[in-house]
């Protein structure tokens, strides 16, 4: 039980001391990050006259269509204003993140405030020595259920108004690919059948995500798996890469190459996928694994990552050709270190 009695009192007493609270979430905002925030703002925003979301950098178009999205402040378009509301800040969520490296170049601004922190998250092995007050389960399938479990524990189920109940859902579906991860528990359905009891028009949320695809991103992806898939079969494992002129090349924005990697591991055969991504002179790379593969050990131990078991993320320092080969030099030792899981 992470809500416990004790913790809320101390929540509600943070709540209600600060004057001015801001919720923060990861870089390169997921469904999820966006989700759990704008639930969490619309939610504290009928207690609360001072709440503001502050993120590193903007969402992909497919999650515009969220009320209040246009309210977020990141720090990419408006870094002053965001120096400016963590300065005055007294009290800071972090959401959907578990260590200050993972809000990029708002981890200094973290580091200098002075405010309470309260931490609110699903990842492994967090770091507690940043927060004064952490919920943290990696058994939840998504820190925007871990709101909706926080608001029922507060009582305060009459206040899932449709703002925060289209903002749950979509951080719930987002990081459950529809609802078929293993994270994926009875109470995750009864949260959904919830929000869908009290008017959540739950296929109208499927389709402002999944089915606002651009011609360019559905070229991008074709162009992708057609030219760009390798499969090591012997090793079960396929990849990905993609270069910057290969993304200008599709006109490629944010966001355009979200899943990609999930049709990799959605091969036969196939039971760890990975996707290299050329950006801004650094190279980010997606892990994901069925079953029992740790890929967040290897994004852990050598492309300075982590994240969850079966999906992960990190970053190699030089050229694309070179994480790959790195990659594929260290791949043979990883599938027989954990030879178990891949057969
Ligand atoms: P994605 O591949 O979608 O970018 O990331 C998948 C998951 O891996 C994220 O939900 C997050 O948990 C984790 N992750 C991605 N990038 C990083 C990173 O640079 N560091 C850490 N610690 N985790 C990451
Ligand atoms: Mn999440």
């Amino acid at each position: 039980m992470i809500f416990t009695e004790e913790k809320i009192e101390r929540f509600n007493s943070l709540v209600k001391n600060a004057k001015n609270i801001v919720i923060t979430a990861h870089k390169s905002p997921d469904g999820d990050s966006i989700g759990s925030s704008l639930a969490l703002y619309h939610y504290l925003k009928q207690e609360h006259q001072n709440v503001q979301v502050c993120h590193p950098d903007k969402a992909p178009h497919f999650l515009s269509w969220m009320t209040g999205f246009d309210e977020i402040v990141t720090h990419e378009e408006k870094e002053i204003e965001v120096e400016r509301l963590m300065q005055e800040a007294d009290l800071i969520f972090c959401l959907d993140y578990n260590s200050p490296g993972r809000i990029g170049k708002m981890d200094d601004l973290l580091a200098q405030s002075t405010a309470n922190k309260i931490m609110i998250d699903h990842h492994r092995d967090p770091a507690d020595d940043f927060v004064q007050l952490m919920f943290s389960d990696p058994a939840t399938c998504s820190t925007a259920q871990l709101i909706f479990e926080l608001i029922e524990t507060r009582s305060d189920l009459s206040k899932i108004n449709n703002d925060v109940s289209q903002a749950i859902y979509t951080g719930i579906i987002t990081d459950t690919g529809s609802f078929r991860f293993s994270s994926v528990t009875p109470k995750t359905h009864k949260i959904a059948a919830f929000l869908i009891e009290n008017g959540l028009e739950h296929s109208t949320i499927h389709e402002n995500i999944f089915d606002t695809n651009t011609e360019n991103r559905i070229r991008l992806t074709s162009y992708a798996l057609l030219e760009k898939l390798v499969l090591v079969r012997e090793l079960e494992t396929a990849y990905i890469s993609l270069s910057q002129a290969e993304q200008e090349r599709f006109s490629a924005t944010k966001g355009d190459t979200e899943g990609l990697v999930n049709q990799a591991l959605g091969l036969a055969g196939i039971k760890m996928a990975v996707f290299f991504k050329e950006s801004d002179g650094i190279i980010k790379i997606s892990f994901r694994s069925i079953g029992n593969i740790p890929v967040n050990n290897m994004a852990r131990n050598h492309f300075s990552g982590g994240g969850h078991r079966n999906a992960s993320g990190g970053k190699h320092v030089g050229k694309l050709k070179d994480a790959i080969s790195k990659f594929v030099t260290i791949l043979p030792n990883f599938v027989e270190e954990n030879k178990s899981h891949f057969e």
